[in-house]
């Protein structure tokens, strides 16, 4: 039996609770512009993760919230609970724990070392849609 945390009501069992699928599954922003292949992939195709899988729960016989919850596939352990809407806590390949603008004013990001150049440039998300 699952102990699942609820971040409104705390912890209940996991029989108060419906699986919602993989969290941060963004809607397309044109979907009139996917293909049928791109679109069955974005309905049907979904990651099937070893270890982390950050996913959405909704407390539905309780207060019927929806939230997010990082577990373990391997040992179902919830190691996260955050609000919808938020990115992910925690580093689903390594498990740990991201730094915020919440956990440390305005200084989100860290610092590298002194006179590397080790640009973290693989990082950057750009998404250039219909040109
Ligand atoms: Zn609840």
């Amino acid at each position: 039996m699952l102990l699942i945390e609820c971040p409104n009501c705390g912890p209940r069992d996991e029989t108060e609770f419906h699986y919602g699928g993989q969290a941060h599954v963004a809607y397309p922003e044109d979907p009139y512009a996917l293909t049928d292949k791109e679109w069955a992939e974005y309905l049907f195709y979904r990651d099937n993760t070893r270890g982390l899988y950050a996913e959405r729960w909704s407390h539905s016989l309780g207060c019927r919230k929806w939230f997010n919850a990082v577990r373990d596939t391997v040992t179902y352990e919830i190691t996260t609970v955050y609000p919808m809407g938020q990115p992910c806590p925690v580093d689903l390949r390594t498990g740990e724990r991201i730094r915020t603008a919440a956990d440390s004013g305005s200084d989100a990001e860290a610092g590298g070392g002194s006179g590397g150049s080790s640009n973290s440039a693989d990082t950057t998300i750009e998404s250039e849609v219909g040109r």
